[in-house]
């Protein structure tokens, strides 16, 4: 790869490869509401977003397009589900009560909340639900063409995948019309004329039903259906399906060999790790949800953390350490304003760490504007220091280290007493070299001054100050922290920490 290449947004290099291909491009994303909708999905649709981004910014005509699969079944009874879903197992998601009552199926429960962060993070596909496409006859030309092609689909995905198929098996899963599963059907014959299937169930049922809307095609044949119905041309997907002999291989040939069709440009993307707990997935739990994350983040941090990073890289997800995240977004605002040029939030000029800092010494909202101005914040938009207010409070409350948390002493903590005489010194000295002018960097200075002055290091001052006022021997940067406290306060806590 040229140095060039690696300049460039990986969007912006892909936007380059398929513009030239084709007059408009479709780029799909797609994710089974089988539970709440994680960051480590959401890496999918912000790919996505972002290819797409960067085609709209080349004047390429594109569409982004979201398939919810709420025609897959549901799999097992997930460890956050009742135990009484037993009973659902092997229904589509559309089919089943949602768990929490209010929503009009399972499968919206978890659609819903995802669908409203897409908002807030300013993305807005098309979407589409499969059991809609299913029942509006859209796969009806397909599944035809499947059920026709069966023998030569099958040797298809034997030769790619490895894999023996069934004598039984059959591209279409049937809806059994008596106890409602698709998963425990068999085709056993289909009337080309009439589009209609037979099929047996394990329940003991048989019927004859309309292709039309009473079944879907099995996963690998339905994804290869899909690019040439809905006419996908650029599709990112995790690296599980992008495995030799994998779905993308056998889709690759069902699109060309049965349907005639291109398959999409792959953008294969890596997972992200959540800190210490590994891979983030649905069905093990190890996830934090969209909407946790955009308690504790504006948007577009979400968006920059994921875009930032090449697909084909993971990415390691710290909620510990959002702040530096923010922080290094906002230093790095020139080039996230180029990733989301749409982006309606603001930015603000007051760096997430001082926020949190601010919020633990200020008692209430005004005292907290109050820290700020003290601090050297003269005027800021109060609007976007609100948001992030909130963000670093469910912050605080949720995720921050104890490294990070501290609580200023109403009185003079008794821990003072293992302060050292030269530390003791250092805070009398400090506290009389205290100007009401002093900025927060002066104050940074000072303390080096100072700590020379008695001969011991920066940091044995930097503790004392920190005992003094917090009662621990650590906190927030010791310039900017001092700046923001009450200037007399300041002075009669260093003065009686500082005396025997
Ligand atoms: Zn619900
Ligand atoms: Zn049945």
């Amino acid at each position: 790869m040229s140095e060039m290449d690696e300049s460039r947004h990986w969007a912006d290099v892909i936007a380059e490869n398929v513009a030239a291909t084709r007059e408009k491009h479709i780029i799909a994303t797609g994710i089974t509401p089988s539970g709440s909708i994680h960051i480590g999905n959401l890496r999918e649709v912000l790919t996505a977003d972002g290819a797409y981004r960067a085609l709209c910014d080349a004047g390429v005509d594109a569409e982004l397009i979201y398939i919810g699969d709420t025609f897959d079944p549901l799999r097992k009874v997930y460890p956050f589900l009742p135990d009484d879903y037993a009973e659902h197992v092997g229904k589509p998601l559309y089919a089943i009560p949602c768990p929490c009552g209010n929503c009009a199926n399972y499968a919206e429960h978890y659609l819903m909340p995802f669908l409203e962060s897409l908002k807030e993070l300013d993305i807005a596909p098309t979407v589409y639900r499969a059991h809609e496409l299913y029942g509006n006859g859209d796969f009806v030309p397909a599944t035809m063409k499947a059920l026709r092609n069966r023998d030569k689909i099958a040797a298809i995905l034997e030769e790619v995948s490895k894999r023996a198929i069934p004598a039984d098996w059959s591209p279409f899963n049937v809806l059994c019309e008596s106890c409602g599963r698709i998963t425990t059907t068999q085709v056993t014959g289909f009337d080309e004329r009439r589009e209609t299937v037979d099929y047996t169930c394990d329940c003991g049922y048989a019927g004859t039903v309309p292709v039309k809307g009473n079944g879907k095609l099995t996963w690998r044949v339905d994804w290869a259906a899909r690019w040439g119905i809905l006419g996908v041309t650029i599709e990112p997907f995790g690296k599980d399906h992008a495995t030799r002999g994998g779905s993308y291989d056998t889709g690759t040939r069902i699109s060309r060999e049965i349907y005639g069709y291109e398959p999409p440009y792959p953008i294969i993307y890596e997972w992200i790790h959540l800190k210490g707990k590994g891979a983030m997935s649905s069905s093990t739990g190890v996830t934090v949800t969209i909407s946790d994350m955009l308690r504790v983040m504006p948007p577009e941090v979400l968006r920059y953390l994921i875009i930032k990073t090449k697909p084909e890289k993971h990415i390691d997800f710290d909620p510990s350490r959002i702040v530096e995240l923010i922080d290094e977004y906002d230093r790095a605002t020139g080039r996230a304003r180029e990733l989301s040029q749409t982006e309606t939030s603001l930015r603000s000029d007051i760096p997430f760490t001082h926020i949190v800092t601010a919020l633990q010494i200020a008692s209430d909202p005004d005292g907290f504007q109050e820290v700020l101005r003290r601090s050297g914040y003269a005027a800021f938009d109060m609007e976007s220091v609100q948001r992030r207010m909130e963000n670093a409070l469910n912050w605080l409350a949720l995720y921050a280290p104890e490294s990070v948390k501290f609580e200023v002493q109403e009185t003079l903590p008794p821990v003072v007493e293992s302060l050292t005489p030269e530390q003791r010194r250092g805070l009398l000295l400090l506290a009389s070299g205290i100007s009401d002018d002093l900025t927060a960097s002066d104050l940074h200075d000072l303390v080096y001054e100072v700590s020379e002055e008695v001969g011991i290091s920066g940091s044995k001052l930097f503790q004392a100050i920190y005992i003094a006022i917090l009662g621990k021997k650590s906190g927030p940067r010791a310039g900017y922290f001092m700046a923001s406290l009450d200037r007399e306060f300041l002075l009669k806590r260093l003065r009686e920490a500082g005396r025997e």
